[in-house]
């Protein structure tokens, strides 16, 4: 496809332009894809406000976003496994296939990954992406564009929810009610654990986490979480903790609370990247710490349950804005965080079918 295509560029901090662009041709095995819909992540706001995370820095002129869904407009040479016209979501991160990581099946461990929206590589807050269509998961009917988006954070929730072995007869708490924390929630209950108890400071985000299905909440500002989560696990604790909030408060709180031989996932980075936490205690009690980076080979799991409808995909973003609209979305999502949930952008609108 000829012709130029409208990019939202980072040029500075919390700054957003756009910019016309050549359409990227689909090289061999890639196809290229019409985006319709791209979350925004709280790793995109983190860029988009600081700049960096860790070792990873905007060198602007730089684009973000990397949660997203469209159409297939064209196939490179040697694509076999979808047509024009296929509706999609897109796994972002392309692998070397050959170092050691990849070779054991681990591959969100590839040092060589190159990932949407981590610098360098740009991200795909723009119309078009030509992608490996070996990354390109084709969506069953009653799956939208929006949930396709979403399928990459819900990624992150089953890969730590499989990082704790969940199952039926678990009592499970999710530390932490932004996107990842309700992802992981809903992830817990698709593996078959009825009893998920959320915790977060915000009621907005706690509201929220009921409305998805959630077994109850705490507010750690107003309540004692320690004595809140035994009260509710009848003096047991918890077999599994899901740590989605970075705060190392909550880690160390899961500590406290957690079951004798439990697990803990830490899947929230804190903002210094340090915690200190009473490992004396994770000793005595032979508690299992483990961590989660991205994941591995998801989607069609993820797309299989949201299709089944043991994931609700469909209410987890609270606010939907324009393409035109972006600049201001990424402004909001770092003056409104209280209130912003999860925020996606409509990149173009769907040409038939559902939205
Ligand atoms: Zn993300
Ligand atoms: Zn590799």
């Amino acid at each position: 496809m000829q012709g130029t295509m409208k990019a939202a560029v980072m040029t500075k901090l919390r700054e957003i332009v756009f910019a016309e662009r050549p359409i990227p041709a689909p090289g061999q095995g890639e196809v290229l894809v019409r985006l319709e819909y791209v979350g925004i992540c709280g790793s995109d706001v983190h860029y988009y406000e600081a700049g960096r995370i860790g070792n990873f820095v905007v060198e602007p002129p730089f684009v973000l976003g990397h949660e997203a869904s469209g159409t297939v407009v064209e196939l490179g040479e040697g694509v076999k496994n979808l047509n024009v016209g296929d509706r999609v979501c897109l796994e972002p991160g392309r692998t070397c296939g050959k170092c050691e990581w990849c070779r054991k099946g681990l591959y969100n461990l590839c040092p060589d990954v190159r990932f949407f929206a981590t610098p360098p590589v740009n991200g795909v807050f723009q119309e078009y992406v030509a992608h490996d269509a070996a990354l390109c998961f084709k969506l069953p009917e009653n799956v939208s564009m929006l949930e396709g988006a979403l399928i990459e954070p819900l990624a992150v929730g089953f890969h730590a929810a499989n990082q704790g072995n969940a199952g039926p007869g678990m009592t499970c708490v999710v530390t932490g009610a932004g996107c990842i924390g309700l992802v992981s929630m809903m992830a817990l209950k698709a593996r078959g654990v009825s009893r998920v108890f959320v915790v977060d400071v915000l009621d907005k985000r706690l509201e929220k986490a009921m409305e998805l299905g959630a077994d109850g909440v705490v507010n750690g500002r107003t309540a004692d979480v320690n004595a809140e989560i035994l009260r509710l696990t009848e003096g047991k604790g918890a077999d599994l903790v899901i740590e989605a909030s970075g705060s190392e408060t909550a880690t160390r709180s899961a500590i406290g609370y957690a079951k004798k031989g439990a697990t803990i996932v830490l899947v929230g980075y804190s903002a210094s990247g340090e915690e200190t936490l009473p490992i004396g205690m994770c000793l005595d009690k032979e508690l299992v710490l483990k961590t989660v980076f991205r994941y591995r080979h998801i989607y069609p799991m993820a797309i299989d349950a949201v299709a089944a409808g043991r994931v609700d995909l469909k209410h987890l973003c609270t606010d939907i804005f324009d393409f035109d609209d972006l600049p201001e979305a990424m402004e909001r999502s770092v003056t409104d965080k209280s209130r912003i949930v999860k925020a996606a952008i409509r990149i173009a609108r769907e040409q038939g079918g559902i939205s």
